[in-house]
């Protein structure tokens, strides 16, 4: 049975920190949590908008960036398997005969019994420069995310942007790619003084291209990306060269427009208002994270740890009644897995 004609038990929306230990708890009480995630990635805040920030304040973890932080938390949760829709943006949510419908601005209706909304900030989204062909290109050679690091193996690649991810990529994709020229439009960085550095002194060795302030004039190529033209802001300057990958660096801008039409209550600045054990107003309904609400609400990490555990532990007595499910003991899938082979 597809993921659309299932009825789930428990569908979180939204892919960040709140998200991931909600499923994670989720699983470890039995159940199969499902998470709808607008975008192509997981990780939330930590990994779209402060990938190289590090961070003091996670239980047991000194140290690490926010990259580093979204990819523990995936694999954590990853062990328990949970099923993952990338590119699902709920835009609608209808209670029809105790089932609660998801639409998805992909069209896409996910069908549960109850839904954790783990939204944060709000649905993320890449922010596009209004190139000419930056529409008309995406897929097909242009794209805001590196998926897979082999898809550029052996490419001509043009990386946009001033900020982390733009310098960051530039260093990984200089050996694997056949060539990497990186653009920015301003000669004053995002990107932390070392990153950039370090990018300049490869411009400057002549292992890649790094042209400043130059922006895209134009995109060419027979249903695929081929060619590119860029453009010197200040002279009008322009320079054509052959590329097959296009790779948008100018981070992701959240937008909430969503949050507002689910019936759920808000407060005065547009959080979700929620109870004990995360209940909000709506039956099945429950809420965590940085997309919520109440007194003593603090807006970390380790904050919504603690909600996503009730969460889950909500979600399973509203499920499966008092008593059943919970996340009371767990064995951990390593050590299950050990038990089994020597069973
Ligand atoms: C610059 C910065 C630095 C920070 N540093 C720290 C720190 O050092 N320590 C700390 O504890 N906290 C820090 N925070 C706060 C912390 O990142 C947040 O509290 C945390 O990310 C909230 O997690 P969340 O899962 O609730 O939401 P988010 O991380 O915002 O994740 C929400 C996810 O839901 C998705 N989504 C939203 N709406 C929809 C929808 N309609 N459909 C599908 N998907 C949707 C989004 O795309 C996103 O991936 C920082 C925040 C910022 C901005």
């Amino acid at each position: 049975m597809s993921n659309t004609d299932k009825i789930h038990d428990v569908i979180i929306i939204g892919g960040g920190p709140a998200s991931l230990m909600a499923a994670f708890y989720c699983g470890t009480g039995g159940m199969k949590p499902m998470i709808l995630e607008a975008l192509d990635f997981l990780g939330g805040q930590p990994a779209a908008l402060y990938p190289e920030k590090p961070v003091y304040d996670v239980p047991g973890i000194i140290e690490c960036t926010g990259q580093e932080l979204a990819n523990k938390l995936i694999e954590q949760v990853m062990q328990i398997e949970p099923l993952v829709e990338y590119n699902q943006s709920v835009d609608e949510m209808k209670h029809v005969d105790g089932v609660w419908h998801l639409c998805c601005k992909s069209k896409k209706t996910f069908k549960s019994k109850t839904v954790i909304v783990a939204t944060g900030k709000g649905a993320f989204s890449p922010i596009k420069l209004g190139a000419p062909g930056e529409d008309e290109y995406l897929g097909k050679g242009l794209s805001y995310t590196v998926k897979s690091l082999a898809d550029f193996k052996g490419q001509d690649v043009l990386l946009v942007g001033g900020g982390d991810s733009a310098m960051d990529w530039t260093c990984t994709l200089k050996d694997l790619a056949k060539r990497v020229t990186l653009i920015h439009r301003r000669d004053g960085f995002k990107a932390h003084i070392g990153a950039v550095n370090l990018v300049k002194a490869l411009g400057q060795a002549g292992e890649i291209d790094f042209l400043i302030p130059y922006e895209i004039r134009k995109i060419e190529g027979a249903g695929k990306v081929e060619k590119v033209t860029v453009f010197n802001n200040q002279t009008n300057e322009e320079k054509s060269f052959p590329v097959q990958s296009i790779i948008i660096c100018a981070g992701f801008k959240p937008t909430v427009d969503a949050l507002k039409k689910w019936g759920l209550e808000l407060n005065e600045k547009g959080l979700i208002k929620t109870h004990e054990i995360c209940k909000t107003n709506l039956p099945g309904i429950f809420a965590i994270g940085d997309a919520t609400e109440y007194v003593g609400k603090r807006h970390l990490i380790v904050m919504e740890f603690g909600e996503a555990a009730s969460s889950a532990g909500a979600v399973s007595t509203y499920v499966y009644g008092k008593g059943k499910g919970g996340a009371e003991w767990w064995a951990g899938p390593k050590k299950k897995d050990k038990e089994a082979v020597t069973a």
